[in-house]
Order: structure tokens, then sequence, then C-alpha cells
């Protein structure tokens, strides 16, 4: 790709301060793109908008916003709606996992939960397409998880929604020019299970990928115009079994880590 400031592509990357997003930030800058960093700590994000500046020589804006208010998704939604600078690639990666269980977590949490891990992406997957649709271009991930694949609370059910909806989107638009990629991470090293609060001891160290392996491997299946992808062998073994192992079993194993 072109590092030409007039013709570089832009990438919009939500939670894109620390973890999984700032990596799809870093890796997407060194291919040649603008980046728009959206995350709720401002001082976090011009942190890593600015060493993402000096590394690689792309225009980086950023929108401190928080995604679970009204007002703060409607400035990211009218960012990717504006058509004089058009967003080329959308990344939904900002999320986070509830500890307590189900029956006793407030429902306020759950539906906030709900709400940034299937609304948000929902609306903005929608604005996008009426904006890659006519300019038959553009390009769409969405973060999911291997949890997706297992009955795993509400986590697992709303990231289930998202490999669904994207399988499903890939097919309809691909013809029109628009890719749109769910990436299923298996355990990844960030802060994820830290604001969980809950230990990373139970999981075996060879269960974990580096936030660097897991985009890599996403990107990678991005350009290929998958409409799922799941980074690592060790992973795609883990979702296989999931096909024929009894749900019980698979949710008795999915409780590790939790
Ligand atoms: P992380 O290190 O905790 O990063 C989360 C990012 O999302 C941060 O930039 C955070 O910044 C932002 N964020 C959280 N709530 C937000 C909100 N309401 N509005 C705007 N931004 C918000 O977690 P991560 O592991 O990189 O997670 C990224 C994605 O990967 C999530 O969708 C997660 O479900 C998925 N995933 C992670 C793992 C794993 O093992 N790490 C496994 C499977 C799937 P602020 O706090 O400043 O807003």
């Amino acid at each position: 790709m072109s590092h030409d400031a007039v013709s570089r592509p832009i990438a919009l990357i939500t939670g894109a301060s620390v973890g999984i997003g700032r990596e799809f930030a870093r890796q997407l800058a060194a291919r040649g793109n603008d980046l728009v960093l959206v995350a709720r700590d401002a001082a976090r994000l011009d942190e890593t908008a600015e060493s993402i500046r000096t590394e690689f020589a792309v225009d980086v804006e950023t929108i401190a916003a928080d995604l679970m208010s009204k007002s703060g998704l409607a400035t990211v939604d009218k960012r990717l709606a504006d058509t004089a600078r058009p967003i080329d690639i959308l990344v939904n990666n900002a999320g986070f996992g509830l500890r307590a269980p189900f029956e006793e977590s407030p429902i306020q949490d759950e539906l906030g939960h709900l709400d940034l891990l299937v609304t948000v992406p929902m609306r903005l997957c929608h604005t996008a397409l009426q904006h890659m649709l006519p300019r038959s271009r553009g390009t769409i991930i969405n973060i999911a998880s291997v949890a997706g694949f297992t009955p795993r609370g509400t986590y697992g059910a709303a990231k289930a929604w998202v490999l669904s909806f994207s399988r499903w989107a890939n097919i309809t638009y691909k013809s029109r020019g628009i890719t749109v990629t769910a990436i299923a991470p298996g355990f990844v090293h960030t802060e994820f299970h830290d604001r969980m609060k809950v230990s990373k001891k139970s999981v075996p160290s060879f269960m974990w990928l580096t936030a660097e392996q897991l985009v890599r491997g996403g990107l990678r299946d991005v350009d290929r115009g998958k409409g799922v992808s799941v980074p690592s062998f060790r992973y795609k073994f883990v979702v296989w079994l999931t096909t024929w192992m009894p749900s019980r079993v698979i949710a008795a194993g999915a409780l590790r880590g939790r």
C-alpha cells in the first residue's frame, strides 16, 4: 500500500488504546493505513497514537468516547459517516467480560455488556456499509472469541452473534466489494482478564497467544476474504473439538480461566 498522504486508506479501530486493538493499530499502520483510534481513556489513547505516529509515520486521529453511552456511540458513528475522509477498514474490537455468574450479575451490567459486544458492532457495521457499498470497497473486522463456539454464558452468546453475523455478512457483501471477517481469539495476553479480576493461572501457558500472533494470523485470513478466522493451530483444534464434544463437557472445560 502507498504511503502517500492523499491516498492512504483509513482504518477505524474501537478499543484501540491497549491489547488486541492497539496491536491492530500497529499492524495496520505498518501496512500503510492512517488510523482513527477509539477508547474511553483519552490519555492512554493519545499515548498509543503518538507512539504509532512516531514509529510508522502515518496520520492518527483519536476519539475518546464511551461506546456504551449514546453520545459516545453517536460521535464514532458520525466519524464513520464522514464522506470527506471515508473509512476503508472498520475494526469492531472494544469489549470486556463480566465475572459474576449470570443470575448474580446486575441486569444493567448485562445490558451494557450486550450493548458493547453486539449492538455497537451491529450499528457501526450498518453505518460503514452505507458508505462502503457505494464505493464497492471496504473491510470490516469483528472481534469475536473462541468462546462464541462454546456454551459460555452471555459472553459466549454475544460472541456467537458476532460469528454468525459476520459469516452471513461476508457471504452477502463480498460480491459487492466488502469483506466481513470475525476473528475468534483464544486466550490472549492483554488487560482483559486483569480488568475482569480473574486469575490467569488456571490456563496453561501453551494456551496463551500474544496479541502480535493473534492479529497477524487474523489479518492473513482477512486478506484471504474469510468470514471467520481462528488464529493458531491450537485454537483451530479447540474449535474442531467443539463440533463433536457434548456441550456439557465443553462447558466444563470453558469454565477454566474464569
Ligand atoms: P483489553 O486489553 O482490556 O482492551 C480493551 C479495549 O477496549 C481498551 O482499549 C479499552 O479502553 C476499550 N474499551 C473497553 N470498553 C470500552 C467502551 N465502553 N468504549 C470504548 N472503548 C472501550 O482487552 P482485549 O483482550 O484487547 O479485548 C479486545 C477484544 O478481544 C474484546 O472484544 C474481547 O472480548 C476479545 N477477546 C479477548 C480475549 C483475550 O483473551 N484477551 C479472548 C477472546 C476475545 P478504555 O478502557 O480506555 O475504554
